[in-house]
């Protein structure tokens, strides 16, 4: 139950302190607020969750209170935060929207150094040269330890499972480590009229890459509350789901928000992720001459309808898994190659459905390819998962034979970056409600390489050699320049 309000939302909304900043005489008030300084308990701060009033539950003209770290609205006299401060003894208040800092209730503004830190946890900013040496192939030269002495990796730190959101945690991470779009989360100062996924995705960036965290874990909370109102109510904290279809989502989304139109390049989601594929059609007659096992051909006599569509991602299928006779065999986890999945790619290789003979070449390919192996099928009755096991290189893997060849481009090499793998949890392997998502994220470059697997707040580094051992779901992948 939320508490009644007695007050009417005007006297709240916007501060009613004509400013008393200027009528009070501040150099008596400077030495009262050192003693007031010393309240403010920093481990009850990490500014993860909505910046709503506690009382009011509005967003509008919200302090956090810098000793237990609680929201309320406005700082006059008659505010939920001035209330606050008499009843609670509390006496320091940030503006979540400025990061000033106050005195309650006498009202005077407060700035000393000392503050610094706790503006940066609320609000952090980069810089150009911290991008660059998050992308520098050393990193990390250091790490950073939180308010406990604990030692963690800006970039690599977990995410709060609320209720039931590691499928979109996994996504949230793997996205976050694809250069072009972290630096621009980054580097972004939006005050404006964007709208407020892309606000609260680029807050998320930036808690998550902050070197100077209070607590070396992240409460997605914030942006997933937006997710929830701007899919309306389709991608819930509380509700288990595919990290794929929340990934098509969330990059469409963004790419509208940032003003991105169906033109190639027209955001960074497009210049960073989009390509062209080619796709070729054909009907398919029965020969009457086909042997019983014959698969149809492409027949260059006939026409062949040809479209070129533009992806964010390159779905793949599994091999269907072999029926297995006896218990034994049952025990045998079958395994694919990464490129032989990807033959569907290749132009020649070719899939028939609905009586139509298809097959498929990149024209274009992005700087980072996402793919995705198909591992769930539907039918009617239950969700069914291909456990097949796909092998990979984490480096180097060419992509020439799914791409036309222009002559004037280097090879199209990719690096993977992150790789989100799918467990079942106790023995079922069939519904994706009792499971478990990691991402494999990589650090640093070719010679310092290490890689970490993240499962909500467990961050662990991994040997690379375990990392295909997971089921695969999706991946991304960097293209060297
Ligand atoms: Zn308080």
């Amino acid at each position: 139950m939320r508490k009644k309000t007695e007050l009417a939302t005007s006297d709240v909304a916007y501060d009613d302190e004509e400013d008393m900043d200027e009528i009070l005489d501040t150099r008596e008030e400077v030495k009262a607020s050192d003693l007031y300084l010393d309240t403010i308990n920093r481990a009850a701060l990490d500014f993860d969750f909505e910046k709503v009033c506690s009382v009011s539950t509005s967003n509008i003209n919200t302090y956090g209170c810098l000793v237990c770290g609680k929201y309320f609205q406005g700082r006059g006299r008659h505010s939920y935060a001035y209330a606050h401060s008499i009843h609670d003894d509390h006496h320091v208040f940030i503006n979540l929207e400025t990061t000033k800092v106050y005195v309650l209730p006498d009202g005077y503004p407060v700035s000393d150094p000392s503050l610094e830190d706790i503006s940066f946890v609320l609000a952090p900013s980069f810089n150009r040269s911290y991008a660059q040496i998050l992308s520098s192939s050393s990193y990390p030269t250091k790490l950073s330890y939180d308010l406990a002495s604990k030692a963690y990796l800006p970039g690599y730190v977990g995410l709060n499972n609320i209720k039931r959101n590691d499928h979109m945690n996994v996504v949230i991470h793997a996205l976050l480590h694809v250069a072009p779009l972290r630096d621009y989360l980054l580097l972004s100062n939006f005050h404006g009229k964007e709208s407020e996924l892309l606000k609260r995705f680029a807050g998320l960036a930036k808690k998550v890459w902050n070197p100077r965290l209070f607590k070396s874990q992240v409460s997605p909370h914030e942006f997933l509350q937006e997710v929830n109102r701007a899919s309306t109510g389709k991608y819930r904290l509380e509700q288990q789901g595919d990290p794929v279809e929340f990934l098509g989502w969330l990059l469409n989304h963004l790419h509208k928000d940032m003003g991105g139109t169906k033109k190639k390049n027209s955001s960074i989601i497009f210049s960073t992720f989009q390509g062209e594929l080619r796709v070729e059609a054909q009907q398919v007659i029965a020969r009457p001459d086909a042997g019983e096992n014959e698969k149809p051909r492409f027949d260059i006599a006939r026409d062949i309808k040809t479209v070129t569509s533009p992806f964010l991602f390159l779905a793949v299928d599994l091999p269907p898994p072999p029926l297995f006779q006896d218990s034994v065999e049952k025990n045998i986890i079958p395994q694919v190659s990464i490129q032989s999945v990807l033959s569907k790619y290749d132009g020649k290789t070719t899939q028939e459905s609905v009586g139509q003979l298809r097959r498929y070449k990149c024209q274009r390919l992005p700087p980072y390819v996402i793919s995705h192996f198909k591992r769930f099928t539907k039918n009617i009755f239950v969700e069914e998962k291909n456990p097949t096991i796909v092998t990979f290189p984490l480096r180097g893997l060419d992509f020439r034979e799914y791409v036309d060849a222009t002559a004037s481009q280097p090879p199209p090499v990719y690096d993977l970056v992150a790789n989100i793998t799918h467990e079942s949890v106790a023995g079922t392997t069939r519904d994706k409600e009792n499971t478990v998502w990691k991402v494999h994220l990589r650090a640093g470059g070719a010679e310092y390489e290490k890689w970490y697997t993240i499962q909500d707040l467990i961050v662990e580094e991994t040997r690379k050699e375990m990392i295909f051992l997971g089921e695969s779901v999706l991946q991304i992948w960097e293209r060297r320049c």
